[in-house]
């Protein structure tokens, strides 16, 4: 198995709407800002870690092709199938599997640094007492502010088994044509449901702009 090459997609991520980078949904802390964003130790400021955007770049691809492992009762763990037609596994790994002759994964999805803008708002969030319908704990959250932009960067490594192995068509493309569709679909799907917590709440609402595949301009 070698490596045959590679392709590199760049753009900038412009946030819509305030954007919460880090901290858990789940987590309650007492007093101050209770959700603070993540933010360089050099610099101080805001940025897109890489692992997260792959990340719901993976889960939201398994979601629109139903591909998920874990038996019949939870099925919510990742793809981790392994099978070569899973572009899925291919691109992204299977799950906690180390024995598979899929090769390394794909992609390599950078941290994107600041572009512009980057301060920091402070939101206040209720947590509603369902019993009694009252709000208890208020706790405020830090978030980045829309109009904010991070530079965005992938690679795709294509390997030889992508091209020479019988491999399924993707949108009609095959070998390393079939990855790069792929991965437009899924940056297609992290657009369309945004990045960072409390989406759900019309948090990290985003666009790609200005994007690029090896330097020829390209839209999703
Ligand atoms: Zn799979």
């Amino acid at each position: 198995m070698k490596k045959e090459g590679q392709k590199e997609i760049e753009g900038i991520i412009h946030l819509l709407s305030g954007t919460r980078i880090g901290g858990s949904d789940d987590l309650l802390q007492i007093g101050g800002t209770d959700l603070t964003c993540i933010k360089h130790p050099v610099t101080l400021q805001p940025y897109l870690p890489g692992s997260s955007l792959k990340g719901k770049m993976r889960s939201e691809m398994e979601r629109k092709l139903g591909k998920f492992s874990g038996n019949n009762d939870k099925k919510n763990e990742p793809c981790n199938c392994a099978k070569t037609d899973c572009f899925i596994c291919r691109v992204f790994g299977p799950h906690k599997k180390p024995d598979h002759n899929l090769g390394p994964s794909r992609i390599i999805v950078r941290d994107a640094p600041l572009h512009k803008g980057g301060e920091i708002e402070l939101k206040s969030e209720n947590i509603i007492d369902r019993r009694v319908g009252t709000a208890l704990h208020p706790r405020k959250v830090e978030r980045v502010i829309a109009g904010s932009e991070f530079n965005f960067k992938l690679i795709i490594q294509y390997l030889d088994i992508d091209i020479t192995d019988p491999m399924p068509k993707y949108t009609d493309q095959t070998g390393a044509d079939a990855l790069v569709e792929f991965v437009k679909a899924a940056m297609r799907e992290l657009q369309r449901t945004g990045i960072g917590g409390g989406v759900s709440k019309g948090y990290g609402e985003f666009k790609f702009e200005d994007l690029k595949l090896d330097g020829q301009s390209f839209s999703l």
